[in-house]
């Protein structure tokens, strides 16, 4: 235990967490309301609970509707359409969408273009104003959303909210950004001559591509979508084929908002038409991706042609978490369980393998054992249940075989199988999955499976530790647990990860929220270094000019 703390709390069940819901001042729209995080653990208040109810019936007035693309502020068809079905049941039809095809995006990407001299020429306190708009209807409306995404992906309730309202505070930081740096047009010197006046002025690049994953569908397409506009860039938006009715809902808000016509545009379709349209035409200035490392790389190496362009890649990990022998054991379990099994394992945070010190190895996968075991499974709309669905029959394929190579090659300790209990058997529901024996070098310790299943092995030294965790092409969080100090710094010095995390309980390798943590992955997690929510995020959307006047 660490000096001056208080001692760990008793084991949280995951369906009674403990919270810290903090008030917004901040961002409150029109009355105090509770902010949701990543990092929020109980999920006992009434009030939010009742609101969420509200919302779940909102929601569900919307469901089966038809659903266009937008292009230039006008409803477009597509060729045919494709249904949005949830992971929680199939038989649920959240929508119909509009099947975008190459030619809708090059309309759009033509849209975007045209509208860009009266965008990127809009004073930049004008467009903070907008997007600041669209962001407080995005937090009015968060619990109608959450619920909607709790459909859609199968997220439980706080973690839809949590992903709303990350959205709008991911709007809102760049917003700050710009007005911090006074929209990044500063006075530069002389050298001694006062009729010399030079200014570094941060300039928009143009027509950007936004492509998202399914996984964080409203926060990485409203967040990325506003940094290139905020920066006066325009956007065509590509959801994922998993999430596009929070796709066409960030669409809505923004047109809401006033954003003029054809500044964002939304074409929904398949990655192999609209999103390779989007990385091959020569008309688009830009591109932020965030999704696989298998579309994100080759997207990356394909798009300079003539001349280089700026492209965003953020992918996938493989999170790893270090406990050392000097660790509070408890609470590292505490911390693993949420971060290897919040959303199923589906976030690019994940924590997906862990390297404990051999002499407390037994003792922490037990802990670990006995905290997946009292996880809720179920229908994440419902209040009680704290894990929810995997995505589709893919992801329950590559469970099923990591299941398969585990049993075989090492121990399933809990978990390993579908449930289908009840009603249970109409969606994609899994059982969290902790399994030990297999060597560090197997392929379960390397390949991103974006599924609830976490591998443990033990290690002689927190330096081994490290060197395992390491020995990954992927490189974006990583946790921590240790009451050593220097422990505590070798791990901050060599560990090779963009976001990493020290003794938390609300979440290992998990729960980045902007402004706090800035989110962004190293190596094969990442193409910039440069962190969404964070210092130097939003720049990326701009190309410096370096004016000089002379009287
Ligand atoms: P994915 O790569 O399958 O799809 C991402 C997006 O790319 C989707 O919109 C998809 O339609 C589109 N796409 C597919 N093929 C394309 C092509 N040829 N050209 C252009 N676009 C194409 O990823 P996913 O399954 O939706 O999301 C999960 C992955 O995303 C995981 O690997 C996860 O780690 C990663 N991810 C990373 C971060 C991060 O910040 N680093 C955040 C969330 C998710």
């Amino acid at each position: 235990m660490r000096p001056g703390r208080p001692n760990p709390r008793a084991p949280t069940a995951p369906t009674e967490p403990a919270t810290t819901y903090e008030a917004t001042p901040m961002t409150a729209p029109s009355s105090p309301r509770l902010k949701i995080t990543y990092a929020t653990l109980r999920n006992d208040n009434e009030e939010l609970h009742r609101l969420f109810e509200a919302g779940i019936e909102k929601a569900r007035a919307q469901l089966g509707k038809h659903y266009s693309n937008h292009i230039n502020g006008q409803p477009q068809h597509g060729e045919g359409e494709f249904e949005d079905r949830s992971p929680i049941d199939d038989s649920l039809l959240l929508g119909h969408f509009a099947k975008g095809t190459r030619q809708d995006a090059k309309d759009a990407i033509a849209a975007a273009r045209a509208a860009f001299p009266g965008w990127s020429g809009t004073p930049w306190q004008e467009r903070v104003v907008l997007l600041r708009k669209a962001a407080d209807l995005i937090s009015e409306r968060q619990m109608e959303l959450g619920a909607l995404m709790a459909m859609e992906v199968g997220k439980n309730r706080l973690e839809a909210l949590g992903d709303v309202e990350e959205t709008a505070d991911l709007i809102r930081y760049y917003c700050d950004q710009f007005e911090a740096h006074d929209g990044f047009d500063h006075r530069m010197g002389n050298l001694g001559d006062d009729a010399v006046h030079t200014r570094s002025v941060l300039k928009p690049h143009g027509v950007w591509a936004v492509i998202s994953p399914f996984n964080f569908p409203f926060a990485l397409s409203g967040g990325p979508a506003g940094g290139a506009l905020v920066a006066g860039n325009t956007v065509v938006f590509k959801p994922s084929s998993d999430a596009p009715l929070l796709g066409i809902k960030l669409y809505e808000i923004l047109a809401e908002a006033g954003l003029p016509n054809g500044v964002f545009n939304y074409v929904a379709g398949p990655g192999e038409t609209v999103g390779s349209e989007l990385q091959e035409n020569d008309d688009i200035d830009g591109i932020v991706f965030t999704g696989s490392f298998e579309v994100g790389f080759e997207l990356y190496k394909s798009f300079a042609r003539d001349y280089p362009r700026p492209v965003i890649v953020e992918m996938g990990g493989k999170n790893p978490t270090i406990v050392s022998r000097k660790a509070d054991l408890e609470e590292a379990a505490e911390g693993v369980m949420r971060a290897a099994f919040g959303f199923g394992g589906q976030k690019c945070s994940a924590n997906s393998r862990v390297y404990v010190e051999r002499p407390v190895h037994d003792e922490f996968v037990k802990l670990l054992a006995d905290k997946t075991r009292q996880i809720k499974l179920g229908d994440p709309l419902g209040r009680e249940n704290w894990l929810g669905p995997i995505i589709n029959r893919k992801a329950m394929a590559r469970y099923e075989n990591a299941v398969g190579e585990a049993k075989r090659e090492g121990q399933v300790v809990v978990g390993g199988e579908r449930v289908t209990d009840g009603e249970l058997g109409k969606g994609h529901f899994v059982a969290p999955t902790v399994v030990t024996g297999l060597p560090p070098s197997h392929r379960l310790f390397r390949d991103e499976l974006f599924v609830p299943f976490v591998a443990v092995a033990p290690v002689d030294s927190i330096d081994e530790a490290i060197e395992l965790s390491n020995d990954s092409p992927y490189g974006l969080t990583a946790g921590f647990y240790s009451e050593d100090q220097e422990e505590v710094q070798r791990f901050l010095d060599r560990i090779e990860a963009g976001v990493v995390y020290v003794n938390r309980r609300a979440g290992a390798t998990t729960g980045a929220w902007p402004g706090i943590q800035p989110f962004g992955g190293w190596k094969a997690s990442g193409s910039t270094g440069k962190a969404g929510g964070g210092l130097y995020y939003v720049q990326q959307f701009l190309r410096e000019q370096s004016q000089t006047v002379v009287d």
